[in-house]
């Protein structure tokens, strides 16, 4: 749905609340297209002599797939990972020339069609997804190889040869299943993938994602794919001085009241005033994505003001403090405290989640 919003925001030169059909929604991400691209560089330069592309599957995680991309690929980013042709079809459009989609999950029958008009390339993943290709003379395309994980890909242990026969395969990937960890199966998955790529002939090889970029070049091979670390999220240690925050949600207070000493707020009546209180009920809740690991635990903020959530995250709004803001008012906009890491440990909820759940609630706002 928000995607639809992307090109209003895009013409307006990313003016504050401007939305296609005039609506301006009472929530908002501010979306810092500076902080993307600085985040993408960073991941460049930590490929070494890899071209680091970019994962931009569902919906850019989040920020918008179509707004992720236009601005990666004027930066120099040429090759993008989505997830289906669904997904694929919302980006084709900038698909210029030198730059590269490939379609994480392959093609089923039903893509069949789309993906041979298409100027995107499956990652075929099953013998069954290359024999289909094969079968109907498909072209280029890329081939996922499963190295320990066990999600999608070829098994490594054999069969590699039959199955990859007659392909014209661009890029050969497999994927790191713990690279956010220090753990033995990282240099097994390496191993397994230099044995693969000696068998599999293909024109490059690819096997990180952003925590793999940060395990060092020996795993970038020609090509890295990262994903969350370019939206803010901090995949490694290595990547903290230097993973800058992209996505700033902003709410607007609802409605200000006052709460008695011995007051409950919210569903099921978890907090209750020790005191006196002021409490603003923001236009926010977990059908935002804002979900109810951040009861009494999330923070919005207004400058340096900090104003702690109190009691439950409903679906559709949530109470914060504002005993220390008497002029914060009806109307008035509050970011909501959402650095990844910090977020992620005070709600319970991965960084990918703290992205992706970010629902179609927002108008969509970039700077930059
Ligand atoms: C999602 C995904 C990525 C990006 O992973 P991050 O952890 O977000 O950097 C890379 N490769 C594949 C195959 C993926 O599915």
């Amino acid at each position: 749905m928000h995607l639809t919003h992307a090109p209003s925001t895009l013409a307006a030169g990313g003016a504050i609340g401007t939305h296609m059909h005039g609506y301006i929604a009472p929530l908002r991400l501010r979306l810092n297209g500076d902080a993307l691209l600085s985040n993408w560089r960073w991941l460049a330069g930590m490929s070494g002599g890899a071209a680091c592309g970019a994962a931009i599957k569902a919906d850019g995680y989040g920020l918008g797939a179509v707004e992720v991309m236009a601005r990666l690929v004027r930066a120099g980013c040429r090759d993008f990972f989505v997830s289906n042709w669904g997904e694929a079809r919302a980006v084709e459009p900038l698909l210029d020339d030198g730059v590269s989609l490939s379609v994480l999950h392959g093609v089923r029958d039903e893509d069949m069609a789309q993906a041979l008009a298409s100027r995107a390339r499956p990652v075929l993943s099953t013998p069954a997804q290359a024999a289909r290709w094969r079968a109907a003379g498909g072209g280029p395309c890329d081939l996922m190889v499963d190295t320990g994980m066990n999600r999608l890909g070829l098994d490594w242990r054999g069969g590699l040869t039959a199955a990859s026969e007659g392909l014209s395969i661009i890029t050969l990937l497999s994927h790191l299943a713990s690279a956010d960890e220090d753990t033995s199966l990282n240099p097994t998955q390496l191993a397994r993938f230099r044995d693969v790529a000696r068998q599999v002939k293909a024109t490059r090889y690819s096997l990180a994602n952003s925590a793999g970029i940060c395990l060092g070049t020996d795993y970038g091979f020609d090509l890295t794919r990262p994903g969350l670390a370019l939206y803010g999220g901090v995949p490694s240690p290595v990547a903290a001085p230097h993973i800058r925050q992209v996505v700033h949600p902003q709410v607007q207070i609802l409605q200000r009241r006052r709460v008695m000493a011995g007051d409950t707020i919210g569903y099921n009546a978890t907090f209750t005033a020790s005191h006196d209180m002021e409490v603003a009920v923001l236009n926010i809740g977990y059908a935002d994505g804002y979900l109810r690991g951040f009861s009494g635990k999330g923070v919005a903020l207004r400058g340096d003001v900090r104003l702690p959530v109190l009691g439950r995250v409903s679906m559709d709004l949530l109470a914060v403090d504002v005993g220390t803001a008497p002029w914060l008012v009806e109307g008035e906009w509050l970011d909501i405290a959402y650095d990844l890491p910090a977020a992620s440990a005070a709600s319970g909820l991965s960084q990918y989640e703290l992205l992706t759940g970010l629902g179609a609630r927002y108008d969509r706002i970039w700077d930059g």
